[in-house]
């Protein structure tokens, strides 16, 4: 995946004992996205939009200008706003086998 011309990994990795009920995080020094697939679909798609504005914070140096809870807001609304309206946007997590190319 493509975020700021950087070509992000996406993994797939049980996170929940790692990062205490965690269904994604980013290594944006690794360039990788970790999703957790054992959480249902819809809370997949909203971590990878969450760990995507991670990354964008990390690019952009936003540092305290914008704040982890604003950020989750952030995710959650676009998040909502891109679910009600299909006609718009289509969202799509890759399975695992899609994904691990190498
Ligand atoms: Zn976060």
């Amino acid at each position: 995946m493509k975020i700021l011309g950087y070509d992000y990994k996406i993994e797939f990795d049980n996170l929940w004992d790692k990062k205490q009920g965690a269904s994604g995080s980013c290594c944006a020094n690794i360039l990788t996205i970790t999703l957790d697939p054992t959480f249902p679909a819809p809370r997949m798609e909203e971590s990878l939009l969450h760990e995507i504005f991670e990354a964008i914070k990390f690019h952009l140096n936003y540092g305290e200008r914008f704040p982890h809870e604003m950020l989750s807001q952030l995710s959650e609304v676009l998040y909502q706003v891109m679910k009600d309206n299909p006609e718009y946007f289509s969202f799509r997590v890759p399975g695992e086998s899609e994904t691990s190319k190498e």
